[in-house]
């Protein structure tokens, strides 16, 4: 209960400074401060001398007294310089851009202060600016602690003085106060199974770390139990939705299947195909609702297993569609599906943004009256006009195009939910799908149609560009086709189109009109001048299209055998290996040149290392998570990290949260609805904190 209190009354805040503490960190009760983790630490142990200190030390403190001031004054500010010395007589400038009087009243000369802050090089001297200062010996009213912790504030409550030293204050003054009120949040059998520290310990260790090896475990005790209760809502939801939603069964496998198999199907599956598409059998025979996601690299053949499943849907008197995010997408499904259902007595029709009225009305009729087997469409599919007469089966393509609501509207296309598949090229990693569809079944084919190439990555700059357009000339003597990808991001929007026209003049002025054909796609473009130009380059006619990101998505073009991407360095990693993916689909090796600036971040450059290094999906996905934190990787934009993670990491903890997932997994199969009197705990952490997440079971 003390731990509701609001801030504003723990003694120095008041309420003008909570204001800012809510405004800025929302902060606004005692837990919320309690629950704000310093991001990092120093050794309070250790005074450097002021001689010992140089620019590449992290936060340091140093002992020493303000010997004399010094205002300097530019055109663009004007700040305060504080020179320190200490008893070696060396000294280090520390710099003040904001509350200068205060400062000058502040230091007293003849004291001495302790000083902690980040030293920095400027105009060739060692300077720390805006430090945080304490008088020496004056450390003794809070609670002791030779390992300080430092926490991130903002230039708002720096300039409050609400930096560290003021965090500090607040944290020890609120643990004196409430330390014997922290109420256990883990049950005591996990607590002692699993050897965690107790909650109020692990608090006051990670404000106040008494050891390394006591701050050690109270990070991992909170660690712990975050992700612990995470995966116990996610499994305990997932429980729920088996129990309570009941599914289409389909037992029989039909005509349909069996001619498919026996007479189309123009080669043979991977093992990674027959063995996902017996996971989704299974699924459809067990008389629950299902709710699977299917994760494989661009190219290993999702389609494929889609087709396979919907017909078994169709065999067992179901109607299935896919859904795909673009029009050119749900163009080139329709065909494939057509072509790969050639004589297999199938209704498939097209749904998109572009169907004529007239044969939307035609569509409408049939789709109700059930002849239509199979539907492919863009979202024009979940328009609230379309209705199926008995969907049993829903695919979704590239899930990560559609926002979670489209996804729901889909699945509440009938009384009964139909059966559901996402799929998606994006390879989410292990530790973020087990965060973010933790209540989803996931399969994965992890394995390409036998006899591809991998993909020849360089990275080259401007300088090579001649090398390069003499590389496309032999490639297309030979009959291959080649793709200028541009970036599209959409702050520059103008400009970058600026960049994609200038990009294609450059091309035709190095591959001359009529001996070269080049043509160009765009998302400005109406959907029938971008099938236009597509169908151009898809069937052969064009040896170049010059395109910006449209062509991310599932575009299938076996000929084509180089992806030139320009100012791929503003592309990430994720998007990057998508595009590369449209490449190496046909027999013939195919390549990959990632163009960029000579100048690049150092995180740009790791980025281009990778995709030169490696061309497993999977691996550029961890690192896509390691390089940008989790709330980046593309996919998880939309429907976002449902969970706030305030100590633990996506990247670094993944052991951990597969080690509490199988805990929690364990509880759950002891007791599903947590009833026993030793989950009690449990179950009610549950309702108070997690009542108010997403609703998985209605996510996809
Ligand atoms: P994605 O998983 O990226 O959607 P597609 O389904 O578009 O991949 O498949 C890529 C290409 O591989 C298609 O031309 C498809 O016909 C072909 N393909 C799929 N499965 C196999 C297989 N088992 N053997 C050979 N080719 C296959
Ligand atoms: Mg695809």
């Amino acid at each position: 209960m003390i731990l509701e209190t609001e801030i504003k009354f723990l003694p120095g805040i008041g309420p003008k400074r909570a204001g800012m503490l809510k405004k800025e960190l929302d902060i606004s009760t005692f837990k919320d401060m309690l629950y704000t983790f310093p991001y990092r630490y120093i050794d309070r142990t250790k005074f450097y001398k002021i001689s010992e200190i140089t620019e590449d030390l992290p936060y340091i403190q140093f002992k020493g007294k303000i010997t004399r001031f010094e205002t300097v004054e530019t055109p663009r500010n004007k700040r305060l310089i504080a020179y320190a010395a200490d008893d070696s007589g060396d000294e280090i400038q520390l710099v003040f851009f904001r509350g200068i009087k205060w400062v000058i009243n502040k230091f007293k000369a003849d004291t001495e202060y302790v000083f902690f802050g980040k030293p920095n090089v400027f105009n060739g001297k060692i300077n720390i600016v805006h430090p945080e200062a304490e008088t020496a010996g004056d450390e003794g009213n809070q609670i002791n602690s030779n390992i300080q912790a430092v926490y991130s504030s903002t230039e708002l409550l720096k300039d409050n003085f609400l930096g560290t030293k003021a965090f500090n204050r607040f944290q020890s003054s609120l643990l004196t106060l409430v330390y014997h009120k922290i109420d256990e949040t883990l049950p005591e059998y996990v607590i002692s199974q699993y050897k965690l520290m107790a909650l109020k310990d692990a608090l006051l260790n990670i404000h106040f770390p008494q050891s390394p090896e006591l701050l050690r475990r109270a990070e991992y005790r909170l660690k712990f139990e975050e992700l612990f209760y995470i995966q116990l809502s996610l499994l305990s939801q997932r429980l729920n939705r088996l129990q309570k939603n009941s599914g289409f069964v389909f037992p029989k496998i039909g005509d349909n299947f069996n001619n498919f198999y026996k007479n189309n199907l123009p080669f043979e599956l991977t093992n990674a195909q027959k063995r996902v598409i017996k996971e989704i059998r299974e699924d459809f025979k067990n008389g629950k609702q299902m709710n699977r996601l299917l994760q494989g690299d661009v190219g290993s053949g999702k389609t494929l297993v889609a087709l396979i499943c919907m017909l078994i849907a169709i065999d067992n008197g179901f109607q299935a569609c896919i859904m795909a995010p673009t029009e050119i997408l749900a163009n080139q499904h329709y065909q494939t599906i057509n072509d790969f259902l050639k004589g297999i007595d199938t209704d498939v029709r097209l749904l998109t943004g572009s169907t004529k009225k007239s044969e939307r009305k035609t569509i409408d009729a049939d789709l109700i009256s059930g002849k239509i087997n199979i539907l492919v469409g863009t979202h024009a599919l979940i328009e609230d006009a379309v209705r199926f007469g008995n969907l049993g089966f829903a695919v979704i393509d590239e899930q990560h195009r559609f926002g979670v609501e489209q996804r729901a509207k889909l699945r509440s296309k009938n009384l009964i939910a139909p059966h559901v598949l996402v799929m998606t090229a994006t390879p989410i990693p292990r530790t973020l799908a087990m965060t973010l569809y933790g209540d989803l079944d996931v399969s994965v084919i992890d394995e390409l149609p036998p006899g591809r190439k991998d993909v020849k990555t360089f990275h080259l700059l401007e300088n090579k560009r001649l090398v390069l357009f003499g590389f496309m000339r032999r490639q297309i003597a030979e009959g291959r086709q080649i793709y200028v990808v541009y970036p599209l991001i959409r702050e520059s929007e103008k400009m970058d189109y600026k960049n994609l026209e200038d990009g294609y003049f450059a091309i035709t002025q190095a591959f001359p009109a009529p001996e070269y054909v080049t043509c160009v796609v765009h998302g400005k473009m109406k959907a029938d001048e971008k099938d236009f130009s597509m169908n151009c380059f898809a069937s052969g006619k064009a040896n170049i299209l010059v395109a910006t990101s449209v062509i991310e998505v599932g575009v299938n073009v076996p000929n084509a055998s180089i992806m030139v991407i320009e100012s791929a360095e503003r592309f990430g990693l994720s998007q990057l290996h998508q595009l590369r993916g449209r490449v190496g689909r046909g027999a013939e090796q195919s390549y990959c040149f990632l163009m960029s600036d000579v100048k690049l971040t150092s995180e740009a450059r790791k980025r281009m290392q990778l995709m030169v290094r490696t061309g497993n999906g999977f691996e550029i996905a961890e690192e896509d998570l390691r390089l940008r934190g989790p709330g980046d990787i593309e996919g998880t934009q939309q429907s976002g990290l449902p969970f706030n993670l305030k100590i633990s990491s996506l990247a670094k903890d993944g052991k951990l949260l597969e080690y509490v997932r199988n805990i929690a997994f364990a509880i759950l199969n002891e007791d599903n609805l947590l009833q026993l009197k030793k989950n009690s705990l449990l179950r009610g952490m549950l309702e108070r904190n997690f009542k108010k997440t997403v609703d998985y079971s209605a996510i996809s």
